[in-house]
C-alpha cells in the first residue's frame, strides 16, 4: 500500500513525472538490458521465497525421525538440502548476471545524461549563464545524475524486491494457513501506511536541515573566496561569529530531523515487535489443534526474517527517493525550459559576401522595466569602420551583443548582406564575427589550446604567427612553461592586458569578414596598445569593423563615430567634424579627455 501511495502520489506532480519521463528516455535506449534488470530480479526474489518451503519439509521430516542407520531417514532430510542447494546457487547466479548488466548499463546512461545536459545546458541564451551562478548549475547537472542513480538503485534493488518478496510471501502463507495470511497482510498494510506516512511526516525536517547544510555551505564558499576582503578590513572575528549563528542553526535543525527520524524507528520497530508475538500467538493455537508443523514455524519464521529486515528499511527507501527526486527537479526545469534564442526552423547559413550591416529601427530591453536601445537605426558600408562611443551605460555593449544575436530584439531587425540575423543559424553569424570583448574570459587550457580556439583546425605555425602579431608571444615566451602554460580558471593567471592580448590573437586567428572591437586595448599600457594598434589596423583591412571606445583616441581614425546616448545615436559623424561641432557631446568628451587622455 505504502508502495502504492508513493507513486500515486508522485504521479500527481508534473516536474516528478517529467523527471521519470527524462529517466525513461534515457534509459530505453537500452531496452533489453532495462527487460533484463526488470525480469531478472524478480525470478531471483521468487527463487529465494521458495528455498523456505524446503526448510519445512526439512524440518518436518526431522521432527518425527529417528536417528536411522539404513539412510532412509538421511536420504529424505538430504533431499531438500539439495534442492535448497540448487535454488541458492540458482539465485546466485541470476544476481551476478543483474549485477553484470548493471554494470555496463547504469554508468552508460550515467554518461548519456551527462551528454544530454551538457548540449542542452549549451544552448540556453547568453542571459540565461548571466542570471545564474557556475557552480550551482554544475551542482545541478552533478546532482541529477547521481539522482538517476539513486532512483534507479532504489527501485531496481529495494522496492522491485521488496515488492515480489512480500507478495510471494503472503501468497505461500495463505496456501499454508489462511489465518496466518489474513493477519501478515494486514500487518504488512498497516506497517507500509505507518512507514510512508511517518517518511512525509519527516520530508520537511529534512528539507529544512539540508537548506541549513546548503548555507553553511555557501556561507563558506563565499567567505572563502572573499578572504582578501577578510584580512584587508579585519573582519575574521566578525565572519566566525556569523558563521557560528549559521553552524548552531544547522546543529538545532539536524538535531530535529534526527529525532523525528529516531520517533519513526521506535513505530516501526514496535510494529514489528508486535506483529512477530501476534504470529506465534497464533500459530502455537493453530499447531495444538494439530493444524500447523513444526515445520510450519520453521517457514514462519524465515518468511518474518526476510521481510522485516527488508521492511525496516521502506521509510528510508521513501525519503531517498524523495531527495534523490528532488535534487534531480532542479535540473530537470532546465532541461525543461526552452532555449530562449533559437534558431529559426527555416534558418539557412549567414552568407557573407561585402559584410554590409543595417540596424534597422531596433528597440531591445533587458527587463520590461526599462529600454535600453530605443529605436535605433544606423547602416555601416562594406568594410567600414565605425566607433561607438557614449556614456558609459548608453548601451554601447549591448549593440554589439545583439549583433552576435546573444539576445533577441523586442522590435526591428539587424541585416547583414541582406539577411535578418534572425532568419540565419545562429552557428553561421557567430562563425562570420570576430570579437574582442571587454573582459575576456580564458579557458583553464593551455594558452597554445585557448589561442588555437579562434580557428580550431590552425596549426602551430599559424597559432604562433597570430600570437606574434597580438604580441602576445613577449609575455607567452617568459612563462616557464611557454605556450603549454595553464591559465588559471577563467584565465586568471594572467592579467587583464595579457587576456585581451589572447583575445585579439583569436581573432587574428579566425580571421572573419566582420569584426567587432569591445574596448579591445583599454586593459594595456599606452605601449603595448601602441603596438597592438598596428596589429589591430592591419586585422581591420577590409573588414567591417565596430570598434567601442571610451578613449577617444583608439578611434579617432575610424572612418565614421557614432555617438550613442541613452540607446539612441546622439551624433554621427569623422572625428573632424565632431571634434569641431559647437556644444557637440564628442567634442565635450573629447576635450575632457584632452587628445585622448584624462586630464
Ligand atoms: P560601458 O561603456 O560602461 O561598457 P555601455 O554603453 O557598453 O557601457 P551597456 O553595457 O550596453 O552599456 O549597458 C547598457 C545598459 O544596460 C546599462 O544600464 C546596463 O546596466 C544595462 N545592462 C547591461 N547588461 C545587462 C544585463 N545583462 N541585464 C540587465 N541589464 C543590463
Amino acid at each position: 500500500m505504502g508502495i502504492v501511495l508513493f507513486w500515486l502520489h508522485l504521479a500527481m506532480k508534473q516536474i516528478t513525472r517529467q523527471t521519470f519521463l527524462l529517466f525513461w528516455r534515457h534509459s530505453r535506449r537500452y531496452g533489453l538490458l532495462v527487460a533484463i534488470q526488470l525480469i531478472v530480479p524478480v525470478a531471483a526474489v521468487l527463487i529465494e521465497t521458495t528455498a523456505p518451503l524446503f526448510y519445512k519439509r526439512f524440518f518436518d521430516i526431522l521432527a518425527v525421525a529417528k536417528p536411522d542407520a539404513a539412510g532412509a531417514t538421511v536420504a529424505a532430510l538430504t533431499r531438500p538440502i539439495i534442492a535448497i542447494f540448487i535454488l541458492g546457487s540458482t539465485a546466485w547466479a541470476l544476481w551476478r548476471i543483474v549485477h553484470f548488466v548493471n554494470n555496463h548499463f547504469q554508468p552508460r546512461v550515467l554518461a548519456d545524461l551527462a551528454d544530454s545536459c551538457f548540449e542542452y545546458l549549451h544552448e540556453h541564451s547568453y542571459r540565461f549563464f548571466v542570471n545564474r551562478f557556475v557552480g550551482a548549475l554544475v551542482r545541478k547537472v552533478n546532482r541529477l545524475i547521481n539522482a538517476y542513480e539513486g532512483v534507479t538503485d532504489k527501485i531496481q534493488w529495494d522496492l522491485l524486491p521488496l515488492t515480489i518478496r512480500t507478495g510471494a510471501i503472503l501468497v505461500v502463507l495463505f496456501w499454508e494457513n489462511y489465518l496466518l495470511g489474513a493477519i501478515l497482510l494486514a500487518w504488512t498494510i498497516i506497517y507500509l501506511g505507518i512507514s510512508y506516512g511517518l517518511a512525509i511526516l519527516k520530508l520537511p525536517y529534512d528539507e529544512k536541515r539540508s537548506a541549513s547544510d546548503t548555507i553553511v555551505t555557501a556561507r563558506l564558499a563565499d567567505s572563502i573566496t572573499n578572504n582578501a576582503n577578510i584580512k584587508l578590513f579585519t573582519a575574521a572575528g566578525d565572519e566566525h561569529r556569523e558563521f557560528g549563528k549559521l553552524t548552531e542553526k544547522q546543529f538545532r535543525a539536524t538535531r530535529l530531523a534526527w529525532n523525528v527520524e529516531g520517533f519513526a524507528d521506535a513505530i516501526q520497530s514496535s510494529l514489528m515487535v508486535v506483529l512477530e508475538f501476534s504470529i506465534f500467538y497464533v500459530a502455537i493455537r493453530f499447531w495444538s489443534r494439530g493444524m500447523l508443523t513444526v515445520g510450519d514455524f520453521v517457514l514462519i519464521q524465515t518468511y518474518l526474517m526476510q521481510m522485516l529486515s527488508r521492511l525496516w528499511g521502506f521509510g528510508r527507501i521513501i525519503r531517498d527517493l524523495y531527495r534523490y527526486l528532488a535534487d534531480a527537479e532542479e535540473m530537470v526545469e532546465i532541461l525543461e525550459t526552452p532555449h530562449e534564442v533559437q534558431d529559426n526552423p527555416n534558418a539557412k547559413p549567414l552568407a557573407v559576401t561585402t559584410g554590409v550591416i543595417t540596424f534597422r529601427d531596433i528597440s531591445f530591453d533587458y527587463a520590461q522595466t526599462r529600454t535600453v536601445i530605443k529605436n535605433f537605426s544606423l547602416d555601416i558600408a562594406a568594410g567600414e569602420k565605425v566607433g561607438l562611443v557614449g556614456p558609459s551605460g548608453a548601451g554601447k555593449s549591448t549593440l554589439v551583443a545583439l549583433l552576435l544575436r546573444f539576445y533577441d530584439l523586442t522590435s526591428g531587425q539587424i541585416i547583414i548582406d541582406g539577411q535578418d540575423i534572425a532568419d540565419v543559424t545562429q552557428e553561421s553569424l557567430r562563425a562570420a564575427i570576430g570579437y574582442v570583448p571587454q573582459d575576456p574570459i580564458l579557458f583553464h587550457r593551455t594558452l597554445m589550446e585557448n589561442i588555437r580556439y579562434g580557428r580550431r583546425d590552425a596549426t602551430d605555425a599559424e597559432v604562433l604567427t597570430a600570437s606574434q602579431a597580438a604580441h602576445c608571444d613577449e609575455f607567452i615566451n617568459q612563462l616557464p612553461d611557454g605556450y603549454q602554460t595553464y591559465v588559471g580558471e577563467r584565465g586568471i593567471k594572467l592579467s587583464g592586458g595579457e587576456r585581451q592580448r589572447v583575445a585579439i590573437a583569436r581573432a587574428i586567428l579566425k580571421n572573419a569578414p566582420i569584426l567587432l572591437l569591445d574596448e579591445a586595448t583599454s586593459s594595456l599600457d599606452s605601449h603595448a596598445e601602441k603596438l597592438i594598434q598596428e596589429a589591430l589596423r592591419r586585422l581591420m583591412e577590409g573588414k567591417t569593423t565596430i570598434v567601442i571606445a571610451h578613449r577617444l583616441s583608439t578611434i579617432m581614425k575610424m572612418d565614421r563615430i557614432v555617438v550613442v546616448r541613452d540607446g539612441r545615436i546622439h551624433e554621427v559623424g569623422t572625428h573632424e567634424t565632431l571634434v569641431h561641432k559647437s556644444g557637440g557631446l564628442y567634442k565635450q568628451l573629447w576635450e575632457l579627455q584632452a587628445g585622448g587622455f584624462i586630464v
